[in-house]
């Protein structure tokens, strides 16, 4: 029996025109060999439990197979604020699209799969310890529900890729409901192909928003839901203190999905000037400027947008991002202390939270998984947390006081006991800490992929406690903390 039968296929991107991209078949890689399948998230699409040579063969361009027809994908973008019309696909090749157990079709797409004609000076290629970072944490943040690409699996070689030092070549087999960016619209739009334009804003709407099509201004609701999409995860991402670190608008979903995984960073510290991308000289991602960054993104593809929605309807729709960003982002805190109902003085709880966060430095994750314990444990431990700790105190009595007006929808006083059990299951005990990730590469490098599979199960299932797995969830080491990360991968 085939390893591909019981697989869906599609290839609805490459029946489009070919201005959308170019036909390139993948590079062979030297000597692949497995690192990591992702057997749970194969098995969702009737791929085989086991990676075995004849999917190894494939998935490294060493045998061509018939139901994949490979393309890079050509878009353009803000990079770091200034267009860039010469981008697309350089190392990237959409493959097909297969289509998951409940009907969803996504992308199949390599990353690290050789030259194409949008490569400008690169080489095509992906490194070993840059294929691990997205690895992981695409699985890190499907763990957490936050919306986000994935990755079925990765492969290394004996290709040699020159960095800042001499490297392998690796590859990243990602899958994501679409690859489609803000950076397609702009494209079409500053290349002048109207046409075109039109073709993709329809695609994009009959795949990924069908409900748009009832309504009276399809594209305008289009970028509504483009808009809406693109808070929620931005609302997500500053709630569990995640730093993506290069939000171009090429790096932007349309369907507000992680996307790209470069030198991202999970805070450790709570410190909201944090830059994780050691290429960011002005700070221009650092962690609290996202949500303006996205919306700035945002106002780009409005721009693009423009030959298609009147401008009236492209405003109002950014008029809604920082509404629909700050209700989510109160909905996600607010379940972070397990609080539902609403008290006039919240606003104070949650300021005076920030600014004992802030002034302490204290560790953003293990602060809110300590506050879950409180049904069983003195709140010594959050207080311990905190430099200042008669601050701590303090604010610790002000929300234990608060919690005290909890109800639930009976009208019932919600106990320590369910409001803790609550908060343990939205406040994650193990997050991908840069320290973590790099173990797992300085082990994989030197041919070890064991940590790589223990980590991506841990963080699958960041808020059970796992106590084998305890020392996963320590704060870290000094050296952790000050890892730079840059964008050469
Ligand atoms: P990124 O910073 O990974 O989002 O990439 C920005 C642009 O550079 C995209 O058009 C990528 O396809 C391209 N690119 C990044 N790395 C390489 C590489 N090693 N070889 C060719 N193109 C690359
Ligand atoms: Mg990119």
């Amino acid at each position: 029996m085939s390893i591909w039968e019981g697989v869906n296929f599609s290839h609805r991107f490459s029946e489009l025109p070919s201005a959308f991209f170019t036909r390139v078949a993948p590079q062979p890689l030297d000597n692949p060999r497995w690192v990591v399948w992702n057997r749970d998230l194969a098995l969702q699409f009737g791929l085989p439990r086991q990676a075995d040579d004849e999917l190894l063969n494939v998935f490294a361009g060493q045998r061509e197979f018939g139901s994949f027809a490979p393309l890079a994908m050509k878009y353009a973008g803000h990079q770091f604020g200034v267009y860039n019309p010469d981008l697309g696909d350089g190392r990237g090749l959409l493959l097909a699209e297969i289509q998951h157990q409940d009907g969803t079709w996504f992308d199949i797409h390599l990353k690290g799969a050789g030259l194409t004609p949008y490569s400008r000076m690169g080489d095509g290629r992906a490194v070993l310890r840059s294929t691990i970072r997205e690895y992981l944490c695409s699985e890190a943040m499907a763990g957490l529900s936050i919306p986000t690409t994935r990755a079925l699996g990765m492969m290394d070689s004996n290709t040699p890729v020159y960095r800042e030092k001499m490297e392998y070549g690796a590859l990243l087999i990602r899958i994501a409901e679409t690859h489609i960016r803000f950076g397609h619209f702009e494209h079409f739009f500053y290349t002048n192909q109207l046409a075109e334009q039109t073709l993709l804003a329809d695609k994009v709407i009959e795949w990924y928003f069908p409900e748009c099509v009832q309504t009276e201004k399809p594209y305008a609701a289009m970028f509504e839901a483009i808009v809406d999409k693109t808070a929620v995860m931005i609302a997500f991402w500053q709630a569990y203190g995640f730093a993506h670190g290069v939000m171009n608008t090429d790096n932007m979903s349309i369907l507000g999905q992680t996307f790209d995984y470069g030198p991202f960073g999970f805070l450790d510290d709570y410190d909201p000037n944090y830059i994780c991308n050691h290429s960011d000289y002005q700070g221009r991602y650092a962690f609290d400027q996202q949500p303006r960054v996205a919306l700035w993104n945002l106002s780009a593809l409005a721009h693009a947008l423009s030959p298609l929605v009147e401008r009236e309807d492209l405003e109002a729709a950014l008029g809604q991002f920082e509404v629909r960003l700050s209700q989510k982002f109160s909905e996600l805190m607010r379940a972070k202390l397990g609080l539902h109902t609403k008290v006039d003085e919240d606003g104070r709880l949650f300021e005076a939270m920030f600014e004992l966060l802030n002034q302490n430095k204290t560790d953003y994750t293990r602060f809110f998984r300590e506050l879950s314990y409180l049904d069983t444990q003195a709140p010594q431990a959050v207080v311990d947390l905190c430099i200042d700790r008669d601050a701590a105190s303090a604010w610790v009595d002000l929300y234990l006081a608060r919690c005290e007006l909890e109800v639930d929808q009976q009208g019932e006083v919600v106990t320590s006991e369910q409001r803790c059990e609550r908060m343990r299951r939205v406040n994650p005990k193990y997050i991908l800490r840069n320290y973590l990730a790099q173990l797992a590469i300085d082990k994989a490098e030197i041919g070890d992929f064991t940590e790589i599979n223990r980590l991506a199960e841990i963080l699958k299932h960041p808020f059970d406690e796992h106590p084998e797995f305890d020392d996963y969830a320590k704060l870290p080491p000094e050296w952790g903390k000050k890892m730079e990360i840059s964008c050469s991968s």
